[in-house]
């Protein structure tokens, strides 16, 4: 082997010392490059750019290697162009992360590994203006106004020992202007500097009403807290609806940073706005909380403050798992059924299962909370892959909330154009009556399902999709809620010029029905068309905890993980929405949806009710649902998984063709199902399909199906991610891999 280096350690003139990268692009290959002396030393994980292709396109990547003399000679290799940072972004965990990802989830490493730092990240550290006393004398007499308020609180901040304060605090507090204190700065009397922005630390003095732990919650931390510190475990807890389970993550964070090592707590996005999420925080020590409202510079700055230790906590949604904790000690993903974890563009992930991964490759404990697991889980925790503790009660002994369960075709006048049955309407004028709060659930958004003519049977349609488009109310539009297509409705039936109707319910027109049933009532709507910033959620959320609102209507955003006790009353309008979906998972949606939107009610004094509307009231989903029966549900429901072949009896992947041309994505679908018989039938492996798709057509291309069922995990990836490079480029039409997939459409 001949040395790269010369022995003083800087590399020889002649040296040609070779890295390999992964662009960001979708290039599944590696590609080698020459690494430029003037770039100093390469490693690992540092983000570079490396001229692509003919034309030399500067492209980002990764280095994922450094070749040794042997690997890297006699080749005539294009130099990298450009070095991104002075130190990896990614240290060595995550790096061997994301390369589980690209496998796991055939995705193209280079994407994959971008997709796990904030762009932003790498540009010059954030500065804020900080204000301290000079100690000069202050003659407060001859000050203005505000110059003597500026001065009274920096005064009265000094004599609790703060002698530095941020210019924006100082606003905040004083309502002292930049100008303000710069007068105070040339009268001498406080200086005015700039540093780097640093996280402070939110913990605040315990406080009076920290909830002391029950005996279940104590036996559970116990339990968890005993595997801290001694490598890779898995623990599933099962808490029901207002067990709890918050403050037991709570504690055990507490124990991690006292113990010097940083925790990751991963939850849905929606629950990031929350209260009980603000109260958490302010429990624990320096946190650092991501969510999709940051700008690029917040993201990057919490970024770095975690990975140079800045932060002792991170709390946020899927992509928070990539925080670069470089002395992790716990992961915990709260709500972990929930189908949010799942990314829907390349790299689709999932982040329980990436979280669990990385606890692997970490060798940390990781905590998976949920009232209702996955069967996923709960078959992994049955196999003895993870560990399970349970909160069996609620807090303070509040009993669970009481479900009733109404058909409602018994429950509306013939020929009414309603969806609120006698039942649920009498129960929401009660609750009103009784000055409680109320949250209903309709999980479909819009005012009607479609437009059609009872005429000739006309329906509006998406121009791009094969699928009807829902009928907006404020718009007076019909939206493609697939493709974000819009069209206006027509005033009579372009085909037979008669009169159109609308068809079916979305929440909007439930919203009208409460309007004219409940006129005095303060309602607010809380869906994806409603709610287009994180702030808007926190606005409403706090309107609703301040009993500013009396109703709360809302699309599964309502079902997760809200705390208020003044809710009595929770109603579900129809809990048959995701019943139809044709999907295996279809029931285990249902029952999840139910038992969470329940779990709402009866958090406070006054014990909960529940409404549950439904045209199917024998449906299992339903029944078991109405007793909170997770076990019974899941006594029935695994064993059909099993019958039928799907996850998680198996583990499945899901290969769509898509093309504008629809023979030729049919085609090439026929063709590929034909070479995964052929070579993985023999391995365990059941392939069905070529099938249309669910949508046959989605934004403009068509769509066909390959569903393969794999006894083992990882056996499909092995075969296919050295092949996909080829076959992207050989097949007629678009590849789309999805492993685990939870959206079948
Ligand atoms: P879960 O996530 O299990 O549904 P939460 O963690 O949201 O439940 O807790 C529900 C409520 O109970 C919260 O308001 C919390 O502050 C409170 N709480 C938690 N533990 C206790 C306890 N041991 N005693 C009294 N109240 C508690
Ligand atoms: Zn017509
Ligand atoms: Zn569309």
């Amino acid at each position: 082997v001949i040395p790269l280096f010369d022995s003083d350690g800087k590399p020889p003139e002649t040296a040609s010392v070779v890295v390999r990268v992964a662009v960001n692009q979708a290039i599944w290959r590696t590609l080698d490059y020459a690494w430029p002396a003037a770039l100093g030393s390469p490693a690992r994980g540092l983000r570079v750019r490396v001229p692509l292709g003919k034309g030399n396109k500067l492209t980002p990547a990764f280095v994922v290697e450094v070749l040794t003399s042997d690997q890297a000679a006699r080749r005539n290799l294009k130099p990298v162009a450009q070095k991104l940072d002075h130190e990896p972004q990614l240290h060595e965990p995550l790096m061997r992360l994301g390369e589980w990802i690209s496998h796991y989830y055939l995705a193209p490493l280079g994407m994959t590994l971008a997709a796990m730092v904030p762009a932003a990240v790498g540009a010059p550290a954030r500065q804020e203006e900080v204000v301290s006393l000079t100690g000069a004398d202050p003659n407060l007499a001859a000050l203005g106004t505000r110059q003597r308020r500026a001065m009274d609180h920096l005064l009265e901040a000094s004599r609790q020992g703060i002698g530095t304060i941020t210019l924006q605090q100082l606003r905040l507090h004083s309502g002292a202007d930049r100008q303000t204190v710069v007068s105070l700065v040339r009268r001498g009397l406080v200086a005015l500097a700039s540093r780097p922005v640093v996280l402070q630390d939110t913990q605040q003095v315990p406080q009076a009403d920290e909830p002391v732990p029950n005996e279940d919650q104590l036996a559970a931390i116990a339990a968890i807290r005993d595997k801290l510190g001694k490598g890779f475990s898995a623990t599933l807890l099962h808490g029901v609806t207002g067990s709890g389970k918050t403050e037991v993550y709570v504690r055990l964070i507490r124990e991690v940073v006292a113990a010097g090592r940083q925790a990751i707590l991963l939850t849905p996005e929606i629950a990031l706005a929350s209260q009980t999420l603000t109260r958490l925080v302010t429990r624990l020590p320096r946190v650092a909380v991501l969510h999709s409202g940051l700008s690029a510079a917040q993201r990057a700055f919490y970024y770095q403050q975690v990975r140079d230790g800045g932060a002792d906590v991170v709390v946020g949604a899927r992509s928070a798992l990539f925080a670069p904790a470089r002395n992790l000690g716990l992961i915990i993903v709260d709500e972990e059924h929930e189908g949010s974890y799942k990314q829907d563009s390349a790299p689709r992930y999932h982040a329980r299962d990436a979280a669990v991964m990385r606890a692997v490759i970490e060798k940390v404990p990781v905590v998976l909370g949920s009232a209702t697991p996955s069967l996923e889980s709960l078959y992994n925790a049955r196999q003895g892959k993870y560990d399970l503790v349970r909160l069996p009660r609620r807090v303070r002994g509040l009993p669970m909330p009481r479900l009733e369960v109404v058909h409602l075709r018994r429950e509306l006048q013939g020929g009414v154009v309603e969806i609120i049955g006698r039942t649920l309407t009498l129960m929401i004028a009660q609750a009103l009556d009784r000055r409680e709060q109320v949250i209903l659930l309709m999980n479909r958004r819009g005012y009607a399902s479609y437009v059609f003519c009872p005429s000739c049977g006309w329906i509006m349609g998406c121009e791009r999709c094969s699928r009807a488009l829902v009928f907006h109310q404020a718009t007076r539009q019909g939206l493609c809620h697939y493709c974000d297509h819009s069209a206006e409705l027509p005033a009579h039936c372009p085909a037979c010029d008669k009169k159109l109707l609308l068809f079916g319910y979305g929440i909007q027109r439930i919203e009208d029905e409460i309007q004219r049933k409940f006129p005095h009532a303060r309602v607010a709507r809380m869906d994806s068309d409603t709610m287009t910033s994180p702030e808007q959620f926190q606005q409403v959320l706090g309107q609703f905890s301040r009993r500013e609102l009396d109703i709360l209507l809302g699309t599964q955003m309502v079902a997760k993980g809200l705390d208020f006790p003044g809710v009595s009353l929770v109603g579900v309008a129809s809990a048959d929405t995701s019943l139809a979906i044709p999907d295996f998972r279809a029931a285990e949606r249902t029952f999840q949806l139910i038992v969470q939107v329940a779990g709402r009610a009866g958090r406070g004094a006054t014990p909960g009710a529940v409404v549950v509307q439904t045209l199917v009231p024998q449906e299992p989903a339903i029944r078991l649902a109405q007793t909170h029966d997770y076990a019974g549900f899941a006594a029935a429901e695994l064993p059909a998984r099993f019958e039928t072949g799907t996850p998680p009896a198996t583990r499945l992947v899901r290969l769509v063709l898509r093309d504008e041309d629809a023979s030729v994505a049919q085609l090439a679908a026929a063709g590929l199902a034909k070479e995964l018989k052929a070579a993985l039938g023999a391995r365990g492996v059941r392939v069905a399909g070529p099938q249309p798709c669910g949508v046959l057509r989605m934004n403009n291309l068509y769509r066909f199906e390959i569903l393969l069922f794999a006894q083992k995990p990882g056996v499909v990836q092995q075969w296919l991610w050295p092949r996909m490079e080829e076959l992207s480029r050989r097949l007629e039409a678009e590849l789309v891999a999805d492993v685990d997939p939870l959206q079948l459409l």
